[in-house]
């Protein structure tokens, strides 16, 4: 292991001051949040997971599709989560999107625990506290990019001055200001996708959750997909997002890689593109060091 993984979130700039990325924490106060079980994560923390597990049971035989995840996420973070095929993305988003519950562990959401809640209350936090963009945009194709933004305010019961003047800011929010009364096929990839997160951003979420948000998309798009999470998050959005593409999850500015249900490696984006750059492999184990 080099020792640029194992440097703490400080960040020796060319001028020689010592800056901290807005959101980050050191590895030693995230390994504090984490190995303090029972304990509620105070206001910085959005998303603590401590020893996740989730068995699926397959007829009798048992598939361990999270071993135990440790995982503190900071307010305002970027984080992508990569990882092979079958290591544990899918479910471990769905877990940290309240859509599913650990077999075992503690999952702590914003303050709350979320692991042990039943359905009803689960989707109740779901509403309000994130906002799903996923590969294909599931947009609606006979709406405007304003009434699809503004749908999950009409099942919220928002009035609807309200509801209209908060779509117009999350479309606005996405640079989308000019296209309001445009329908899906009306629309680029890239301006469909952008309605996909102003709907995912127009209930206030504490976390933005993508995944594979560029998959659908050609890499000029996905630059431009990236520079809008780039945006949200320096305005102070959380930001999970899953990929398996490199090059996407170094726009983030941590990355974290699952193996086998766990995570191996949790890195700055520094040490990430370094690692890459330096022909390592993105599921290399053993770097834990943010
Ligand atoms: P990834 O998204 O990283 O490809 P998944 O989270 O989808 O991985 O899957 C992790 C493991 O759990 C795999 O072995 C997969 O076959 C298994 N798995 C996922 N979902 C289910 C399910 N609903 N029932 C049974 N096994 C599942
Ligand atoms: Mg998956």
């Amino acid at each position: 292991m080099s020792t640029s993984n194992v440097s703490n979130v400080s960040n020796v700039t060319p001028g020689g001051t010592t800056t901290i990325e807005p959101g980050m924490h050191t590895t030693a106060e995230r390994r504090a949040v984490v190995n303090a079980p029972g304990a509620a994560p105070d206001g910085n923390w959005v998303i603590v997971t401590r020893g996740i597990k989730r068995d699926y049971d397959m007829g009798g035989e048992v598939v361990h599709a999270l071993r135990g995840v440790d995982l503190a996420i900071g307010r305002n973070e970027y984080v992508a989560i990569m990882g092979p095929s079958g290591s544990g993305k899918s479910t471990f988003m769905n877990m940290i999107g309240c859509l599913d519950t650990p077999s075992a562990g503690e999952y702590w959401l914003n303050g709350q625990l979320v692991s042990t809640m039943s359905d009803d209350m689960l989707a109740r936090v779901r509403n309000k506290e994130i906002g799903f963009v996923f590969q294909t945009f599931n947009l609606l194709p006979r709406s405007s990019a304003l009434q699809n933004v503004e749908l999950p305010l009409v099942y919220a019961g928002v009035p609807s001055k309200e509801r209209h003047q908060r779509a117009m800011e999350a479309l606005e929010s996405v640079n989308l200001g000019g296209r309001v009364h445009h329908k899906p096929n009306e629309l680029s990839g890239g301006q469909r996708q952008r309605v996909a997160i102003a709907r995912a951003l127009v209930n206030r979420p504490s976390i933005l959750l993508a995944d594979e948000p560029t998959g659908n998309l050609d890499s000029n798009t996905s630059e431009e997909i990236m520079r809008v999470f780039e945006e949200l998050s320096t305005r102070g959005q959380t930001v999970v997002m899953v990929t398996h593409e490199p090059d996407i999850a170094a726009h983030a500015r941590r990355v974290v890689v699952l193996r086998d249900g766990l995570v191996s490696s949790d890195e700055r984006r520094d040490a990430f593109v370094a690692r890459i750059q330096g022909g390592g492999s993105v599921h290399e184990t053993g770097t834990v060091g943010t």
